[in-house]
């Protein structure tokens, strides 16, 4: 069973899939008597000239997210899109939101036993799995969007997060990354780490570990009643992602405070999974289509949430009922010292934890003194 570590729960997506369950059954079964469960191949070649190779490649891809949902099933949608055109057709993919083909939170599965050959996710998700796939998504005073892509692409990262996934089956691509998130919306004053006390939050994965070390309480709940539960007073404050997805929460509508910034899921890399077997045995060229796909829409979501996030800000602020303000240092300081220490506990349990964390903690350490003398100087001049 997967932990919350999401910056989406689960428990929402499965929410929100349930009413397009029966439509998506509907789909989805449409879909398997077309296609198949699995890929097909044939080998006529004659639907697509101009590709040396003959055969044609049908991908099922199956994703966290609903269907269509903002960002992050419309990259699907698009990645699967990007495939086809690179491809001239000779690699085609099928995309199903979460609940249409399987659970959402059965992908990990579904691409590791080849059932599915490609899916849409975030490495949290598994992080029963393997606790170390953690660290290639997002944890609490982590590494932030360029910093990911920084250490995934460029330092490392990638061969980690390839040999913690090899026993799985399964190769992981970066596609996509939410950015900086919010810490949340507040029906409390947060002034100092005193006021954390007693206060109930809706915070996911390590970053509830952490508020919970702080003295607050956790409360977990399917997404579509986090609303509820903020306007009723069950939960003092809650966190989503960011001004675009939270304006559409309707948060804006029933708490008194948006603080920032999020300390708990600073960059939150989403990533493309491929059953290994299936990737391997694909023509050279096409494995490159799916790279440079990968590449795209890792790009792109980062993109979508920059310009959407700044665009929803405007919109708040506009609105002016909310008070939007920064954590007070010294409360960072405090959650900053309760979640090294509890990374730290959990990088010590299990060799490969260990081995990426000290990996990711020397990029990190490298790039403070980079990042404060180009990006931070520069964004105070801004
Ligand atoms: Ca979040």
């Amino acid at each position: 069973m997967c932990t919350y570590f999401g910056f989406e729960d689960r428990i929402f997506m499965q929410h929100i899939s349930r009413k397009r369950f029966l439509k998506g059954l509907v789909a989805g079964t449409a879909g398997l008597a077309l296609t198949g469960c699995t890929a097909r191949e044939s080998t006529t070649g004659k639907d697509t000239p101009g590709i040396l190779a003959g055969k044609t490649y049908r991908w099922n891809m199956v994703t966290t997210w609903p269907p269509n949902f903002p960002v992050l099933g419309e990259g699907c949608n698009l990645f699967a899109d990007w495939v086809s055109q690179m491809s001239g057709g000779q690699l085609t993919i099928k995309v199903y939101g979460g609940g249409e083909l399987i659970p959402a939170l059965e992908a990990f599965d579904a691409v590791s036993s080849g059932t599915a050959e490609i899916a849409s996710g975030a490495s949290y998700y598994w992080a029963g799995k393997n606790a170390a796939l953690q660290f290639f998504a997002s944890f609490p005073f982590g590494l932030n969007a360029q910093q990911m892509n920084a250490w995934l692409y460029s330092a490392g990262g990638q061969e980690l997060w390839e040999e913690v996934y090899a026993p799985f089956n399964i190769q992981p691509f970066p596609g996509g990354n939410t950015g900086v998130q919010m810490a949340g919306w507040f029906n409390r004053d947060i002034e100092t780490a005193e006021d954390l006390k007693g206060l109930k939050m809706r915070i996911p994965g390590l970053g509830g570990k952490v508020l919970k070390e702080a003295g607050g309480t956790v409360i977990l709940s399917p997404g579509g009643e986090i609303y509820t539960n903020l306007e009723r007073g069950v939960i003092d404050a809650a966190e989503w992602i960011g001004p675009y997805h939270d304006y559409k929460m309707g948060f804006h509508q029933i708490a008194r405070n948006y603080y920032y910034p999020g300390w708990h899921e600073p960059g939150s890399t989403l990533e493309i999974i491929m059953n290994k077997l299936k990737y391997d045995s694909l023509p050279g060229h096409l494995k490159e289509v799916l790279k440079t796909a990968c590449a795209r829409l890792n790009m792109w979501m980062l993109s979508e949430f920059e310009a959407k996030n700044a665009e929803y800000l405007e919109i708040i602020e506009q609105e002016g009922n909310v008070n939007i303000a920064p954590l007070p240092q010294p409360v960072l300081e405090k959650l900053k010292t309760l979640a090294a220490g509890i990374i730290d506990d959990m990088a010590e349990k299990d060799p490969l934890s260990k081995k990426v964390f000290t990996s990711i903690r020397a990029f990190k350490k490298r790039m403070r003194p980079w990042g404060r003398m180009t990006e931070e100087s520069f964004y105070l001049k801004m």
